[in-house]
Formats: structure tokens, sequence, C-alpha cells
């Protein structure tokens, strides 16, 4: 893979209600917008069940990493579990994502450039928002936990969805859009980031 590929790496961040109807919208494309990023597709909708939890088993490993994830925090925290089985575990966090995320609108969208899905990750902060730290969204703009979500049986409010890698991206952006509503254009500020020569600079 050389650089060229990089810069064309794409991946899916979704505003969940929770980010909407606090008026986060703007505040959210901002921060990923100033690093560098080309926002390259954007659309409002309320999502379905279904679509909902489509969205959330396009990965045959996320039951897995998810529930053991949940699992071992929650042993950590002490707390007595359903289940010592990942799968189900991550099964009842699975239905709760989906209800939360088709309770009302969202707003998914695709950011395209070096290293994407890593910066994005790195800008959302982790799932639990009292672990993420200060000048992430999650951390500067949630406050819900694993232990307060999993008290009242409820998906973490977080703000946002973002793909974990890039392959995961890949699953998850044809559930949003189709093909023809990703944009291809030219992003003039990718030549000052990215540009070997920087001989378009100079009049
Ligand atoms: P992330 O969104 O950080 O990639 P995951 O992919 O592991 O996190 O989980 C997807 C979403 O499911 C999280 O953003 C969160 O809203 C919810 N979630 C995950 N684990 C739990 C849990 N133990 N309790 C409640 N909600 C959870
Ligand atoms: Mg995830």
């Amino acid at each position: 893979m050389n650089n060229y590929d990089l810069k064309q790496e794409q991946t899916l961040v979704i505003v969940k209600p929770d980010g909407v109807q606090r008026g986060l919208i703007g505040e959210v494309i901002k921060r990923y917008e100033q690093c560098g990023l080309k926002l390259v597709a954007l659309k409002m909708l309320i999502p379905t069940a279904d679509q909902a939890l489509a969205h959330y088993s396009t990965d045959p490993t996320w039951a897995i990493t998810t529930g053991s994830k949940a699992i071992a925090f929650a042993k950590e925290r002490g707390e007595k579990l359903f289940t010592d089985d990942p799968i189900e575990y991550a099964e009842n966090i699975r239905n709760n994502c989906k209800k939360f995320l088709s309770s009302g609108p969202v707003v998914p969208m695709v950011w395209q450039g070096m290293n994407a899905a890593k910066v994005v990750r790195k800008i959302t902060g982790v799932t639990d928002c009292t672990m993420s730290v200060p000048g992430t969204i999650r951390g500067d703009y949630a406050l819900d936990s694993y232990t307060t979500s999993d008290a009242d049986n409820r998906s973490i409010r977080n703000i946002i969805h973002a793909s974990g890698t890039a392959d995961e991206a890949k699953l998850e952006i044809p559930v949003w859009f189709k093909p023809n509503e990703i944009l291809k254009f030219r992003y003039v500020p990718e030549l000052i980031m990215y540009d070997i020569n920087l001989d378009g600079i100079l009049e």
C-alpha cells in the first residue's frame, strides 16, 4: 500500500439520535473537518429498526469483540453478569443499539483521507464516555458509562458511531449510502497535506 491508497481511506461516522437532539451535528462535523479529512457523503434520516440492526450485524467479529470488551469491564467493576458468553452478552447490546439508533433522526457521513478510520476514532474517544479523554467528542460532550447504561439495560448514549477500522467501514458504508451518493471531487487542501513536490502553491 502506498500513500495514494492511504489518502483514499474512507470511514463511516453517524451522529446518533442523542447527538442530533443535543444540537451537536455542527460541532461533530467541525471536529472531523478541521483535522483535514474530506467529507464525501452526508444525509439525515430516521433509520428503520431493520436498518439499525443491519448496521450492527455487518461485522461477524463484532459480537465477540464487543461482548468480550463489555464483559471484561463489567468483571472489573465486580458486576454480576447474566451470562459469561460474549456472543450472548453482545446480542443484548445489539438489541439495545437497534432500539437506540432507530429512535430518531441520525446523520450518517463518510469521511475520507489519510488514516481516516484511526484519526476519526482518536477524535471520537472510547465507547465509555467517562473513560474518553477531554478533547475527544465523547470526552467533551457525553457522560454516560458502561455502569450506568448496563444498570438500565440500554445502549450507551455516546453521540457518535465511528467505524473501528477501514475494513469495518467497507462493510458499514453500504448500509447507509449507495455508491453514487459518495462524491468524487478534488479537495484543494490535499495539495498542502499530501503533495510530494508542492509545485502547485507558488504563483
Ligand atoms: P464503539 O461505538 O466505541 O465502536 P462498540 O462497537 O463496542 O463501541 O459498541 C457499539 C455501541 O454499542 C457503543 O457505541 C455503545 O453505544 C453500545 N455499547 C457497547 N457496549 C455496551 C455496553 N456494555 N452497554 C451498553 N451499551 C454498549
Ligand atoms: Mg464499534
